[in-house]
């Protein structure tokens, strides 16, 4: 059987030479980036049994969101992991949108639409959008978009701070750096129900830093997304 799959895969690597992210085996034409194999078998959290808490339970006590919801669990070697490196490092512009497509026909289950909600991306610091080229979180927020029909606006917030690296810094150290990143105005959050969106949430503090400054304007709510939630405990 297994010699037969990687016969099939070797046809299908000359005719298709593009290959999975998760398995390494060739796509079909009709496969974009992720094979149906490991798309099947993806570590989608259950919004609809338990898993709709994960977010809030991340943050809880420090951000009073409407609605927050995840797509992926995220631990070391997953297959999520190859798919953030790849849309944050790898200018997978394409992949962030399918999968912000793939969230959004997810959340069409169980997400509650209101009037003049706004999809509202974790903004990236003007030097390193120029750097990478383009905001991965606006990416995945357009697949969102797409799918729930709900406007993105980038204008809402302002990252107004540079920092290098934070991933591998203590939590504490890395709030200090992250609490005064945000900026946003009164004429664009006041009164409004903003969803924030994110690529991945792992301590929170970004989420923090971003609500705290949209609290200061007067949100009248916060909704989260993000696609994907951190913590060794979901392997
Ligand atoms: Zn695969």
């Amino acid at each position: 059987m297994k010699l037969l799959k990687d016969a099939w895969n070797g046809v299908k690597g000359f005719v298709f030479p593009n290959q999975c992210i998760g398995c390494g085996y060739s796509l079909f034409q009709y496969e974009h980036h992720i094979c149906r194999l490991c798309e099947s078998s993806l570590p989608v959290v259950n919004n609809l049994a338990g898993g709709a808490t994960l977010l809030h339970d991340r943050l809880g006590g420090r951000v009073e969101l409407s609605q927050a919801y995840s797509y992926l669990k995220f631990f070391q070697g997953s297959i999520t992991q190859k798919i953030l490196y790849r849309i944050k490092y790898q200018g997978g512009q394409s992949l962030a949108r399918e999968m912000g497509e793939k969230f959004g026909e997810d959340l069409l289950r169980y997400f509650i639409k209101e009037n003049n909600m706004v999809l509202v991306p974790v903004p990236l610091h003007p030097m390193k959008l120029q750097m990478r080229g383009y905001n991965q979180s606006e990416e995945i927020a357009n697949g969102i978009s797409k799918t729930l029909n709900i406007p993105v606006e980038t204008d809402v917030l302002e990252r107004v701070q540079f920092h290098v690296s934070q991933t591998q810094k203590r939590k504490d150290a890395r709030w200090e750096e992250i609490k005064n990143d945000f900026s946003s105005k009164l004429e664009k959050v006041c009164n409004r129900d903003i969803i924030l969106v994110d690529d991945v949430c792992t301590s929170g503090a970004t989420i923090e830093a971003c609500a705290n400054s949209l609290k200061l304007n007067q949100v009248k709510s916060i909704n989260l997304l993000t696609l994907a939630i951190a913590g060794e405990k979901y392997q």
